[in-house]
């Protein structure tokens, strides 16, 4: 079928827009019809040249959608059913899998910087024939795209798309950042250091998860008050600057969990974010860094004397088919506040301007709305309204 797709052709580049061939569901596989995609800031590092990518690639891995074709042997939904991509596919199955770990599943390897189906071939393919990677085996900046089974989590279709779709990636990384990752308790101290879309979620799984202090970090004022809405108790413009207030609102003892949201790491800062960390508390490193400036500096004495960890994470440690419609729960029940997390958000052929908005440090979360058709120049300026009803199927 004809559909059409944002590709990134290079690094360095835009995204462009473009019409692709996409070819049915193999066995297995399941077509998706996508209405809507989160702008996570992960296809920003291909963009910018930081992480290396198989171009040409389809963008877009936090997303929901309807399931409009099965391929053979597909049991888990049927078309009609609505979903939520899982960002990295749980097949239920690998070692990883098996034990619970399905956030690290055995077939997920590589597939952030694009890959094709899990056979090794390709459904999404440009006009001129040659055949696209999709990121995270998802690739939901397009209008239709096709999956594993393994990458669809059927939910509650009461929840709009453009909520929904932040399920499958940033809220449930930063939700599980703060709460597994973290291992946020009743009455601990907690900081977040950078607060975009993953930030946005860990402020608020700490505060469900009972942190008595939640200092949340960013250098953008308007980030910092949405901070306090989703929950944070303080706030500071910088990591040095939040050492003090962290220091007097704890009574010297600093923060249990402090998890690292910012949109592009600096491992050169990792003295300085150790320094918020209390004694035995743990440094969640979620966020992704430059390729070329991964070494952290560390003062070693620190991490024995006062027993600290600093501990990786992926899709927040979460089990997708399990805490995806968990989190939907929760916004279900008025206690996760996803509408607040969407910004704006754009038609499909106006993403680079959606990634403007997350560079100028707009938008929470930026999310493109398939329905939407993008609007006449003279028409766009007062969008920002006529677009709210989208979030709503
Ligand atoms: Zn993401
Ligand atoms: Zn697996």
């Amino acid at each position: 079928m004809r559909t059409q797709a944002a590709i990134l052709w290079e690094a360095r580049t835009e995204w462009k827009v473009e019409d692709i061939e996409l070819d049915p569901p193999r066995s297995g596989e399941v077509l998706v019809r996508v209405a809507a995609a989160g702008l996570c800031h992960s296809e920003e590092h291909h963009l910018t040249g930081d992480v290396p990518f198989a171009a040409p690639m389809i963008g877009g891995h936090e997303g929901a959608g309807y399931v409009e074709a099965i391929g053979p042997g597909v049991t888990l939904v049927k078309p009609g059913d609505y979903i939520v991509f899982s960002s990295v596919p749980n097949c239920g199955r690998c070692p990883s899998c098996a034990e619970g770990r399905q956030n690290l599943c055995d077939s997920a390897a590589g597939i952030m910087g694009g890959r094709h189906l899990r056979d090794g071939t390709s459904r999404h393919h440009a006009s001129g024939g040659e055949d696209l990677t999709i990121t995270c085996l998802v690739g939901c900046y397009a209008r239709h795209t096709v999956v594993s089974e393994a990458s669809v989590i059927p939910v509650d279709p009461s929840v709009p798309p453009a909520v929904a779709c932040l399920t499958g990636c940033g809220v449930a990384t930063g939700w599980g950042s703060a709460v597994y990752a973290g291992g946020t308790r009743p009455g601990s101290a907690v900081a977040v250091v950078g607060c975009g879309g993953l930030g946005s979620a860990a402020i608020q799984g700490a505060r469900l998860a009972g942190a008595r202090r939640i200092f949340a970090i960013d250098p953008v004022p308007f980030k910092r008050d949405k901070a306090r809405e989703f929950g944070a108790t303080h706030v500071a413009p910088s990591v040095t600057g939040a050492l003090d207030l962290i220091r007097e609102a704890t009574w010297g003892r600093m923060c249990d969990v402090v998890v690292l949201t910012m949109g592009v790491g600096r491992a050169d800062m990792m003295d300085d974010i150790l320094a918020l960390a209390a004694k035995r508390g743990r440094v969640v490193v979620t966020n992704i860094y430059p390729a070329t400036q991964a070494r952290p500096l560390l003062t070693m004495n620190g991490l024995g004397q006062w027993e600290k960890q600093v501990v990786g994470c992926i899709f927040g440690s979460v089990n997708s088919r399990a805490d995806i419609p968990r989190l939907l729960g929760l916004y279900r029940d008025g206690l996760l506040d996803l509408d607040g997390m969407v910004t704006r958000t754009y038609p499909l052929e106006e993403i680079n301007a959606g990634y403007q908005d997350m560079r100028d440090g707009k938008n929470i979360r930026g999310v493109l709305a398939m329905s939407l058709r993008a609007l006449p120049r003279s028409r766009r300026r007062t969008g920002a309204t006529s677009r709210r009803p989208s979030l709503h199927r």
